[in-house]
């Protein structure tokens, strides 16, 4: 990486940031002095998505059997500082051209068992609605793609781009699933909350992502107020990553172990709709693994001997 990591805000988000309870957004955005210490492990591109095989056209990443990412702009409402795809955000702040289109497209076409197309990037609503359902329209028109996938953080950096124009191209072509990311209850002021009800209303199935960051939301109380919070808003607390050892991040990444102990001492406190799947993303494109508190004890001639999340144990 020859430059910085670019840094931006929305004014939306920087409001958030201002107010007594901004911590945690100031964290996410404002860049640090350590960001220049040269960590333990420093990858640009920590899962592998420049690789040959894993990039099926300029624009699309085809790693996982029955989806494909399609980046659609490499621009940003705002720069995380986490960002695990700094290789490619911020860089040349365009959105994909006709050509990159029509070779993702094409490829997808080729390729029956793809059945999902995830929006990503970048942020796939820093780009307007008239190219945006250009794109959407493109894949939709494949017999095989069954539903897209909108990823992105504008919920919550400027819930105002969540209009009645956009939410009436996420239902022409439905199913569109919206993907968000939140990471901290604080992120959810009543424009949040609004944006996403609204989406929900208009029959669009709501997930949230969360990353695990260090100082920001790694304690089980925090993230148990998140879930509790987008589940009374009908949205889903989906995954929570560890986040990927990407440049410049050491500072904000917690451990494995603080990660798994998070999601331990929360397994059979919080509701089963409350709980995000916790997610390593393997570094060089090994592709997403959950992990999950150990219940089993031992095994023995057919015998298990698990030991529950309140202590009890028993055999099975
Ligand atoms: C995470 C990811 C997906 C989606 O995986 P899900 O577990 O279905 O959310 C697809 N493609 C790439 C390249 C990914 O990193
Ligand atoms: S919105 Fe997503 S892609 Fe953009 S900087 Fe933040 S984490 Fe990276």
């Amino acid at each position: 990486q020859d430059s910085l990591f670019r840094v931006q805000t929305t004014p939306f988000y920087a409001s958030l940031a201002k107010t007594s309870s901004g911590d945690s957004v100031r964290k996410i955005i404002l860049p640090s002095g350590k960001e220049l210490d040269s960590g333990a492990q420093q990858m640009l591109d920590p899962l592998g998505e420049n690789k040959k095989e894993n990039r099926a056209t300029e624009r699309l990443i085809h790693r996982y059997t029955d989806r494909a990412l399609f980046l659609v702009t490499d621009m940003c409402g705002v720069y995380c500082r986490y960002c695990t795809r700094k290789h490619f955000t911020a860089s040349d702040q365009v959105m994909a051209s006709k050509a990159d289109l029509a070779n993702a497209v094409e490829y997808v076409r080729k390729h029956p068992e793809i059945k999902e197309i995830i929006f990503s990037g970048g942020d796939p609503l820093t780009i307007g609605n008239g190219p945006l359902e250009t794109f959407i329209k493109a894949f939709y028109e494949i017999e095989h793609v069954e539903l897209i996938r909108i990823g992105s953080r504008f919920p919550v950096v400027n819930p105002f781009r969540i209009d009645s124009e956009l939410l009436e191209i996420f239902k022409k072509y439905k199913p569109i699933y919206f993907m968000t990311h939140l990471n901290h209850p604080d992120e959810i002021s009543q424009e949040v909350a609004d944006a996403l009800e609204r989406l929900v209303d208009h029959g669009i199935p709501v997930f949230n992502q969360m990353v695990l960051l260090s100082g920001v939301n790694n304690h089980p109380a925090l993230v148990y107020a998140l879930s509790r919070r987008l589940l009374y808003l009908r949205v889903k607390p989906h995954y929570m990553f560890q986040a990927d050892p990407s440049m410049g991040t050491d500072h904000l990444r917690t451990t494995i172990e603080d990660s798994l102990s998070i999601q331990k001492q929360l397994w059979g406190h919080a509701s089963g709709l409350a709980m995000p799947q916790y997610i390593v993303d393997i570094p060089d494109g090994g592709g997403k693994a959950a992990l999950t508190p150990e219940y089993l004890q031992s095994k023995q001639d057919g015998v298990h001997q698990f030991k529950g999340w309140d202590g009890l144990s028993a055999k099975y």
